[in-house]
């Protein structure tokens, strides 16, 4: 195993040194045949679980007729009805347009292109702790800087990082909204500014959903001075947070949307989804790419729709996180470094802190969890700006037995860690 990773640059993390053979639903078995169950499902990518067998075979009926023409070259359908029933499930009425990339860094990047296009200024507003994918431009709008950041800059311009509201760090709604203000008076004028980018649920960052006053007040301020909104739904979206869309359980209809991870359900593709007369302000070939909505990917994400309709995965998703965050609690009693359990719908954390003091993090815990926990069985990942939260992202068609299994095996390592 070492031999194989030896091969990759130090860059390429790998949270644990193993190695999958096959995945179903929300179990993996590695090349060892042990088996695993999945709290973390690609990074919130198989919101429909592994293999789901709706999506494999809207995969494997497109595999025999084409896997790639282009769509610019050639264009195909599925692409169009994609699009199109993204343009009719996004928040609010206005009128939708959407296209297709392959990740959410491009997703992203093309929102801001757009923006940048529609309204002919340059300056965007992000988060500190946000996080928007690993490409120079991603990063440059990504706010938590380690491990992103480190070594690779200079990253392009006019992005301007405000602290986002963190009850637990300090960080009120007031204060966030009054460092925008700031930004505005002594960064760079509001009438130069395209967008505000904002992850409903800032992920990598912490899980940390932001308050539901919050995204109106950025709405409000957008419309005073003629900014876009742009909601990086990415790791919050198809159904993650018990909706389609998490920008749903806030009343507001954002200028752009991001799309990616659950989307496809395990193959690549992503989505821009905004404003019609926003998203027509690119010329004829600024946008896209040669495998931008690769035909098997866009079945699977046809498919994946489907089966969150048909299988109910966002009231699902709110039940799985109700229940977790019940169970989470309950242990806080007995742990002491479980300073705050938080989440949105199935996007479920708790942030370790020692003695639960919000100023002393505690990877260190959050670590020992996660090894402890793979020893048993259970695949977790961490997040937040001191790698101190465990995020909890199951595939949202996991059974009953199978959560209770991977809570059951949290609470017995915490024990065994003494959290
Ligand atoms: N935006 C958000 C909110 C994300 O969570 C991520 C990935 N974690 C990205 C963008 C980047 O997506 P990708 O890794 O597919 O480029």
């Amino acid at each position: 195993m070492a031999r194989r990773s030896a091969a990759l640059p130090r860059g390429v993390g790998q949270a644990h040194p193993f190695f999958a053979e096959r995945a179903d639903n929300a179990e993996i078995w590695d090349v060892e045949g042990r088996r695993w169950i999945d709290f973390c499902a690609g990074i919130a990518v198989v919101n429909t679980g592994h293999r789901h067998p709706k999506v494999m075979a809207a995969a494997r009926e497109q595999l025999d007729k084409f896997t790639h023409t282009c769509f610019q070259v050639m264009a195909y359908e599925s692409y169009v009805e994609l699009c199109e029933r993204l343009n009719a499930a996004a928040p609010g009425n206005t009128p939708k347009k959407s296209f297709l990339v392959n990740s959410g860094a491009e997703a992203v990047e093309n929102a801001v292109k757009i923006a940048r296009a529609a309204t002919g200024r340059s300056g965007v507003i992000a988060f500190g702790g946000g996080f928007h994918g690993r490409t120079m431009f991603g990063m440059a709008l990504t706010g938590k800087v380690a491990p992103y950041k480190i070594k690779f800059g200079p990253f392009p311009g006019e992005i301007f990082h405000v602290p986002f509201p963190d009850a637990l760090h300090g960080v009120s709604e007031d204060e966030s909204i009054a460092s925008i203000e700031r930004v505005f008076k002594y960064s760079i004028e509001a009438s130069r500014v395209a967008a505000i980018l904002i992850e409903p649920v800032q992920g990598e960052g912490g899980y940390l959903p932001a308050p539901l006053g919050f995204l109106q007040r950025l709405r409000t301020l957008c419309d005073a001075h003629g900014i876009l909104l742009i909601a990086d739904e990415v790791q919050t979206g198809i159904g993650r947070c018990g909706k389609l869309f998490a920008t749903e359980h806030y009343g507001i209809e954002p200028d752009i949307i991001t799309l990616a991870k659950g989307l496809g359900g395990g193959m690549t593709v992503s989505a821009v989804v905004g404003k019609a007369a926003v998203m027509d302000a690119a010329d004829p070939g600024g946008l896209g790419s040669t495998y931008a909505g690769n035909p098997v990917a866009v079945a699977s994400a046809l498919a994946v729709l489907d089966v969150v309709e048909e299988e109910k995965l966002c009231e699902r998703s709110m039940l799985i996180g109700e229940q977790m965050r019940a169970r989470f609690t309950s242990m806080q009693a007995r742990f002491t470094s479980m300073a705050e359990v938080r989440g949105l719908g199935a996007m479920t954390a708790v942030e370790f802190c020692r003695n639960g003091d919000p100023h002393q993090p505690a990877a260190d815990i959050a670590t020992a969890l996660k090894d402890e926990a793979a020893r048993r069985g259970l695949l977790l990942l961490m997040c937040g700006n001191y790698g101190n939260v465990l995020r909890v992202m199951v595939p949202l068609t996991l059974s009953d037995a199978v959560l209770e299994e991977g809570m059951d095996i949290i609470e017995a390592s915490l024990e065994a860690i003494r959290a």
